[in-house]
């Protein structure tokens, strides 16, 4: 249960925020639990799904639950000084800790999965949450999805190693559902963080999952993929005053692909688009 707060603090919280806001700043983050506890809904079916609001943006989200809890903390996210992505994500690092920010941290996870790979990477690939096998390694997609990732990744005429790959929730969901909102509402700022860190130049979203969560949009992948879409990180500043954002794309995740194999062709298409943007050419076919 978030404190009840008298009227007064109410008032004075709300209008250190806005006093904040005047001064340019938005970037808050917070410790302690967010009240926010409604639920998402199975979105494991990327085309199966329908046209819906989806809630405000994480930064609003994260000033009105600053309103709300004497537990906030108002203060800039500490790698925003800081222009080497390298520090900048052990600072992110170090600020998510042991993190107990939502039900995840006590409904199994055996660790928290921040995410891999080149932090000065031009391409970054984010999932949904881990599974099993990176709750086990504490590293995202190194099961049978990370293994179609990484052919895909291979297919590019690149290595793993090359990229930076994360996930909307860092801990697993159990039973490997999708992650409920409020949990992705309460993890999505530090996957914010680190894209505003790392300043890649595509990112790419794998299944509707983490497409909706990136752009705040509910639309079925038919709609979502396909294009680009211009992409700020909400709520998280770059150390860098001239970053303007990145290229967001979204194609399906491996672990669809892996049930329905056809479709691979159509990711194919998603990553071919990328690699055109990014100037890339597709290794020569090995005999
Ligand atoms: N699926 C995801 O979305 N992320 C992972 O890290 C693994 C599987």
């Amino acid at each position: 249960m978030p404190p009840v707060l008298s009227p007064e603090t109410r008032r004075a919280l709300s209008e250190r925020i806005r006093f904040y806001h005047e001064l340019g700043v938005y970037d808050f983050y917070h410790r302690g639990s967010v009240a926010s506890a409604t639920e998402a809904g199975p979105l494991s079916d990327p085309d199966l799904e329908t046209r819906e609001e989806m809630p405000a943006r994480k930064s609003t989200v994260a000033a009105k639950s600053a309103a709300d809890s004497t537990r906030q903390i108002l203060a800039p996210n500490p790698e925003q000084s800081v222009t080497d992505p390298v520090a900048a994500l052990k600072l992110i690092r170090e600020d998510l800790g042991d993190c107990t920010r939502c039900k995840l941290h006590k409904q199994g996870r055996k660790q928290i999965v921040f995410g891999v790979g080149n932090p000065h990477a031009d391409l970054m690939f984010v999932g949904e949450g881990p599974g099993a096998d990176e709750d086990e390694q504490g590293e995202p997609f190194v099961g049978r999805s990370g293994q179609l990732l990484n052919n895909m990744i291979k297919a590019m005429g690149i290595r793993r190693e090359d990229v930076y790959i994360a996930n909307v929730v860092k801990c697993r969901p159990p039973g490997n559902r999708a992650p409920e909102r409020d949990e992705s509402e309460t993890c999505s700022p530090f996957l914010m963080r680190q894209i505003a860190a790392i300043k890649p130049k595509v990112v790419v979203a794998l299944g509707a999952v983490s497409a909706k969560n990136l752009l705040a949009i509910n639309a079925p992948m038919s709609e979502l993929r396909g294009r680009f879409y211009d992409f700020t990180p909400a709520g998280a500043r770059s150390s860098d005053p001239s970053w303007q954002g990145t290229k967001l794309a979204v194609t399906y995740h491996p672990a669809f692909l892996l049930r329905d194999p056809r479709q691979k062709s159509e990711a194919w298409k998603d990553l071919q688009m990328v690699m055109k943007f990014l100037g890339m050419k597709p290794p020569p076919k090995s005999e």
